[in-house]
C-alpha cells in the first residue's frame, strides 16, 4: 500500500552569520513509499497536494518533524544481555580470560531465557528508534551454534522491525579455544562477518591468529569485525599485521577494528603514518564510548579520513553493570568528551549512527532508498545530538516500528 508522509522537515544547508553557523536551513518535504522503498520526495505543495488526492494512499502527518536517517547500534552482543534478571553487579576477575569463562557459566545457569533477554534487549533499542543492529555471538567449541542458532530464531520474529548483520565472534581466543571449526559453521549457519579478539593478550599468536581470521574472511568472503584491546607495542604490531594482510587479501572497505584502544598509545607522528594507512585501506573504527581512558583518538581518525562508528556495547551483562541501551547516549558522550559544541561538528557526530551525510541542498532523502528513517522534534541535527531529545516515530521498510 502506498504511503504519503507529509508534513515533515529536512535540513539543506547551514545558516551563517559574520562567519558564526548559527542554525540550518530546513524545507518542508513529503515522501511516498510503498513496497518498503522510497518511491517520490516531494518539496513542491501543488505536487503533495495532488498525491494527497491519488487513489488509495495511506496519508500520514509528520506533525512538522525532522526526518533523519534510520538510528544504527554498531557493536552489541545479543547474547551477552542480563537484562530482565533481577540486579545482580559485576563480579571482581583477574583478566578478561576468567571474565569470560566465569560469564559462560552464570549464562548456562541465567534465571532467564537467551530469548527472553535477547527480546529485552531489541525491545529497549528499538524504544530509542534504533532499527539496524550489528550483533557478535559467541563462538567457540563449548557454545557451539546454540547462540547463534537462538539468535537467528529470536531475530525471525523482528524481520519486519529491523535489520542485522551477525558477526561470528571467538570470544574465547580463535587458537586459546580451538574455535576455527566452529567459526566455519557459523559463517555457514547465517553469519556474515568474521569476528576475533586480540590476537597477542589472549591467543598468544599474532601471525597465527590473524592469518586463520583472514583465511575464514577470505574463504567465506566475509568482512571482518575484531575486538582489539591490545596497547602500546602489541597495538602498533597487530595494526601493522592487520594492514599487511589486508593487501595482501584485497580486503581494503573490509575490515573494521572495534574498541582500538592502543591506537592512543602512539606518539603523534606514528599515529599520523598509521592512520593514513587505515585510511588508505578503508579500515573503519568503531568504539563504545567507554569513559575510562582507553578511546581511541576518533576526531583525530576522522579528520585522517578514517570512517569511524559507535556502539553501544555492554548493555548490563557480566562485563558491565552500565549501558542505557541508547546509543544516542553515547552519541552525546561522544560529542561531550570531544567537546564538539558546533552546529557543524555536532550535525556531522550523527554520521556515527547513521553512516549518512545528512546536509545537502537537496536533502538526503532519495528515491529508490529503503523507506528506513527517523522523526525527531527537534529544529536541527546538532539540537538532536546535544539536547538528547528523544526520537518520536521511527520507520523500518515503511513500517512504523516505534
Ligand atoms: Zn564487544
Amino acid at each position: 500500500m502506498k504511503t504519503l508522509l507529509t508534513n515533515i522537515r529536512i535540513e539543506t544547508g547551514y545558516l551563517t552569520q559574520d562567519n558564526f553557523t548559527y542554525g540550518t536551513a530546513t524545507k518542508e518535504i513529503a515522501i511516498i513509499f510503498d513496497a518498503g522503498v522510497v518511491t517520490d520526495v516531494l518539496d513542491d505543495e501543488v505536487k503533495i497536494n495532488k498525491a494527497k488526492l491519488t487513489q488509495n494512499i495511506i496519508v500520514i502527518d509528520g506533525q512538522n518533524n525532522l526526518l533523519l536517517p534510520q538510528l544504527r547500534e554498531m557493536h552489541v552482543h545479543f547474547d551477552k544481555s542480563k537484562l530482565g534478571i533481577p540486579w545482580t553487579p559485576i563480579e571482581p576477575v583477574q583478566n578478561r580470560i576468567e571474565r569470560f569463562e566465569k560469564e559462560f557459566d552464570y549464562l548456562k545457569k541465567a534465571p532467564l531465557s537467551f530469548t527472553q533477554r535477547m527480546e529485552n534487549l531489541l525491545n529497549l533499542e528499538l524504544s530509542y528508534g534504533v532499527t539496524h543492529f550489528r550483533s557478535h555471538i559467541d563462538i567457540h567449541p563449548a557454545v557451539g551454534q546454540k547462540s547463534l542458532e537462538a539468535a537467528k530464531k529470536v531475530l525471525e520474529n523482528y524481520h519486519d522491525k529491523l535489520d542485522y548483520e551477525l558477526v561470528a565472534f571467538p570470544q574465547h581466543g580463535l587458537l586459546l579455544s580451538n574455535a576455527f571449526s566452529e567459526m566455519k559453521s557459523a559463517l555457514q549457519n547465517g553469519a556474515t562477518l568474521v569476528g576475533g579478539v586480540d590476537p597477542i593478550s589472549i591467543d598468544g599468536n599474532l601471525e597465527k591468529s590473524l592469518n586463520q581470521t583472514f583465511e575464514l574472511a577470505t574463504q567465506f568472503n566475509a568482512p571482518i569485525d575484531y575486538h582489539l584491546h591490545e596497547r602500546h607495542h602489541d597495538a602498533r604490531q597487530t595494526f601493522a599485521k592487520f594492514l599487511s594482510l589486508i593487501e595482501e587479501t584485497n580486503w581494503q572497505g573490509k575490515v573494521t577494528i572495534s574498541h582500538a584502544y592502543g591506537l592512543r598509545d602512539l606518539p603523534k607522528e606514528e599515529r599520523k603514518e598509521l592512520f593514513a594507512q587505515l585510511a588508505k585501506n578503508k579500515v573503519t573504527i568503531i568504539s563504545s564510548i567507554s569513559l575510562d581512558f582507553v578511546i581511541p583518538p576518533l576526531i583525530e581518525l576522522k579528520s585522517a579520513g578514517v570512517k569511524t562508528f559507535i556502539g553501544n556495547d555492554n548493555i548490563y551483562d557480566c562485563w558491565s553493570p552500565f549501558g542505557s541501551g541508547d546509543v544516542m547516549d553515547k552519541l552525546n558522550r561522544y560529542a561531550e568528551i570531544f567537546d564538539l559544541t558546533s552546529q557543524k561538528e555536532l550535525t556531522e557526530s550523527l554520521e556515527l549512527v547513521t553512516n549518512q551525510k545528512l546536509i545537502t541542498p537537496a536533502g538526503w532523502i532519495k528515491e529508490g532508498m529503503p523507506a528506513d528513517f527517523t522523526l525527531v522534534n527537534a529544529s536541527s541535527t546538532a539540537e538532536f545530538v546535544a539536547r538528547r531529545i528523544p526520537v518520536a516515530k521511527s520507520y523500518f521498510k515503511g513500517q512504523q516500528v516505534k
